[in-house]
């Protein structure tokens, strides 16, 4: 990636300011893009701030005021980060929620929570009964007058979700070539050393090692293998790709 034309080495099109869920998530995005970004953070690390001592659910938006953005975002934003920490290995479990009513006045108020779940297009909510509870929760405490099941809600791993997004938005820069950026991105070893990416030499040596412990075997000649099969892969990906330009 490259700055913006005419501008200082060093300078970026975007920055963002903070390595939370949501800088990261914004740098994921951005990342699509042919765009150079910078994400700065005054802490040393990502989702350092709020996101690591958050309570970790994973909310349907069932609660929130009919027809508000909040609504809106809630039910589009569970179902994407639901499908992306499915498909990215990010931990999360669907374990379903109970409103649980303990006076009068609490009882009184679930059938408008039901109803503005139906009206956040939120129907699988349902009510439940005293027994129906103790049933569910054998560990609630006594008191319990009736409640809601609120099966979609969930938790999700605060710290890996920003880590996600960050390794994702960095997957272009994690190579080799990053080393020599005075190198002519046209040439052959900026290509090659392009191909080599280093999170994945880590997971290839971090597989060898596993590999040997399986076959208790030794791990050095497993690794040099998978190096090497690695770097052929790389050397023809640059061949062919300096070629296909003719330079
Ligand atoms: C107690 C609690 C419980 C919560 N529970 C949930 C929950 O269960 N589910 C849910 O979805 N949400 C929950 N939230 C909300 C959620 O955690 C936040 O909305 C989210 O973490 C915000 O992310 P962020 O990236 O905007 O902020 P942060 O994670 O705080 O990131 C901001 C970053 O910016 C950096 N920064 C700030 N100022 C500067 C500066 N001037 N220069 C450089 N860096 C700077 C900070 O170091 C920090 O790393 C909860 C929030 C709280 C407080």
């Amino acid at each position: 990636m490259t700055g913006p034309a005419g501008a200082p080495p060093g300078a970026a099109d975007v920055a963002i300011i903070g390595a939370g869920v949501v800088g990261t998530a914004i740098a994921r995005e951005l990342a699509r893009y042919d765009l150079s970004i910078v994400v700065v953070d005054a802490a040393t690390d990502v989702g350092t701030g709020t996101t690591k001592a958050n309570t970790a659910i994973l909310h349907t938006g069932f609660d929130a005021v009919p027809g508000s953005l909040e609504s809106r975002l809630l039910r589009r934003g569970s179902a994407l980060l639901r499908d992306y920490a499915t498909r990215s290995g990010i931990p999360v479990e669907r374990t379903g929620a109970l409103l649980v009513a303990w006076t009068d006045e609490q009882r009184r108020a679930l059938p408008e929570i039901e109803e503005k779940a139906r009206q956040n297009g939120y129907t699988a909510i349902r009510p439940v009964s005293a027994a129906g509870l103790y049933q569910r929760e054998p560990h609630l405490g006594p008191g319990a007058l009736a409640g809601l099941e609120i099966p979609d809600e969930g938790v999700i791993c605060p710290w890996t979700t920003p880590l996600a997004y960050a390794r994702e938005s960095m997957s272009g820069t994690t190579n080799l070539a990053v080393f020599l950026p005075f190198l002519d991105d046209s040439s052959f070893l900026a290509r090659l050393l392009g191909s080599i990416d280093l999170i994945f030499i880590w997971w290839m040596l971090s597989l060898a090692i596993g590999l040997g412990v399986l076959y208790r075997k030794r791990t050095g000649p497993i690794a040099t293998t998978m190096f090497a099969l690695y770097a052929a892969i790389a050397v023809i990906i640059a061949a062919i790709k300096t070629a296909s330009t003719g330079v």
